[in-house]
């Protein structure tokens, strides 16, 4: 077994016992990353950082003063701010930007003791399913081939293929429609999507800011639950953060399942459902079952609309928050005849072509004359989809089980049409739309593709969703890729 097979928990109890230091570990890694370029995952490896970092928490071990992920080597995100580390959205129209402060999320990571392997690959803006509007290109399925090019999913793409290819220990991923969960399911890792406020989003670059939410894409569910512990914090920077205690949510897990009543959603289906995945829900609601929940049919009936009216609200406040790249603050700039002329040309030619198709819905949806037709009607419509959720959480519903995606990882370029694509997100977003906490935990393999499942809580109650999560996961057992 090497060094990189450690699972985060295994590699922090062995950190704390000094049975490893995290110089090798972190050497361990940086050798791996560099040994897979090919699959696009990391678009900028630190490793002078790390190990820089690994040497201060080898340090700090030594004399027994390490903190909670102490010398633990992560991957992050590239939507996440890094103080003096080029952070670009995968966009061009960032360019060289080189953030003069930290995010709260990563901030907190290095503050637990965390060592930093590099910025990840995703979809430009996290606007994708599929890592492929990526300025860098786009990231490899490790359950690929050259024969066989997949996607990792999207838009946390670099993040899920860096945690199934042990390039990192665990990666920090954002969620503004399922780009945590999606694709988790698409590598066999498990994704974590905390409620609206569990993590602060200061510092990340926003997308849809009423969506976006910060978590964690690991090999485990124990992982997740320590990954959340060390992400999570009210925050005076981000006002939207909500003042909910953390907790100790690997302690947690210990509660199981037993007296836990699960619903199982009727709308969360498409037609035709593949076969496997018909087959892996039904399985994980006996897994459940058999561990002591009860197992109840429930219906979320506005369901059906949730993709409609996030492709309204997404796409507006989108429109919204890239207002800011003008190219006279910071990030590229493309000179013009006057300062009309130098916006349009920085525009153009910085932003890709799915950014600008979401700036352009935005713009038009929230136009006067079509904002009560479009934006209006979409934010009620999310009222209700809200409504659904705390309608069956009132009938003492404790979690919803439902498949994370229409279907396995799909090939690169398989998908033109971008509602295609969208399509994909069907059984994420009203996670999203409703604010609440959503998990995807590894099924099984379906013609060597893996699969995930859905487990869906209620506000803030992270902790039992996880627990929930956990029993699905002994009983699915871990998928880990073909040796390449
Ligand atoms: N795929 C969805 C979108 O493109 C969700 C992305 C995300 O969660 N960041 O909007």
């Amino acid at each position: 077994m090497s060094l990189t097979d450690l699972t985060l928990a295994e590699a922090r109890d062995k950190l704390a016992a000094k049975e490893i230091r995290s110089a090798e570990l972190t050497e361990a890694y940086i050798g791996a990353i560099e040994a897979t370029r090919s699959l696009n995952a990391y678009i900028l490896p630190t490793p002078d950082k790390a190990r820089e970092m690994a040497k201060a928490s080898d340090a700090k071990l030594e004399t027994g003063k390490g903190g909670p992920l102490e010398g633990v080597p992560l991957g992050i995100k590239d939507l996440f701010c890094t103080e003096g580390v080029r952070t670009t959205a995968c966009s061009k129209i960032l360019g060289e930007f080189i953030p003069p402060y930290e995010s709260t999320v990563t901030r907190n990571l290095w503050d637990a003791g965390a060592v930093c392997l590099g910025k990840l690959n995703l979809d430009e803006f996290a606007m994708g399913s599929s890592n492929e509007t990526s300025a860098f290109g786009p990231v490899m399925n490790p359950w690929g081939s050259d024969n066989q090019r997949l996607t990792p999913g999207g838009s946390s793409g670099g993040s899920s293929a860096a945690v199934a290819a042990h390039l990192c220990v665990a990666a920090t991923g954002t969620d503004t429609g399922g780009s945590i969960r999606q694709p988790a399911a698409l590598t066999g890792t498990v994704g974590l999507k905390p409620t609206y406020g569990r993590c602060s989003r200061w510092g990340i670059v926003a997308f849809a800011s009423s969506l976006d939410q910060a978590g964690p894409i690991t090999r485990t569910v124990r992982d997740a639950a320590i990954m959340l512990t060390h992400m999570a914090s009210v925050d005076d920077k981000d006002s939207t953060s909500v003042d909910v205690p953390v907790e100790d949510y690997e302690a947690a897990l210990e509660r199981g399942v037993k007296g836990k009543k699960i619903g199982i959603p009727k709308e969360y289906s498409v037609d035709p459902m593949p076969e496997a995945l018909a087959a892996f829900w039904k399985q994980g609601e006996e897994w459940l079952r058999d561990a002591g929940a009860e197992i109840v049919h429930v219906s979320l009936p506005h369901t059906k609309y949730a993709l409609a009216a996030y492709y309204i609200v997404a796409p507006a406040e989108a429109s919204s928050n890239l207002a800011r790249y003008d190219g006279v603050r910071y990030g590229a700039r493309v000179p013009g005849d006057d300062i009309i002329d130098m916006y349009e040309a920085t525009r153009a030619a910085g932003f890709g072509d799915e950014v600008k198709r979401r700036i352009m819905i935005g713009t038009y949806v929230l136009s006067a004359g079509y904002y009560d037709a479009y934006y209006l009607r979409a934010q009620k419509v999310r009222t209700l989809i809200k409504r659904d959720f705390e309608n069956v959480f009132a009938q003492g519903v404790d979690a919803l089980l439902t498949p994370t995606t229409p279907g396995p990882a799909f090939e690169l370029g398989g998908k033109q049409d971008p509602v295609e694509m969208y399509l994909n997100d069907i059984f994420t977003v009203p996670v999203n739309m409703a604010g609440l906490p959503g998990i995807s935990v590894p099924a099984g393999l379906a013609n060597g593709l893996p699969l995930g499942l859905q487990l869906i809580g209620k506000p803030f109650d992270e902790a039992g969703l996880m627990s929930i999560a956990r029993t699905l996961e002994e009983a699915a057992g871990s998928f880990a890729p073909p040796a390449r």
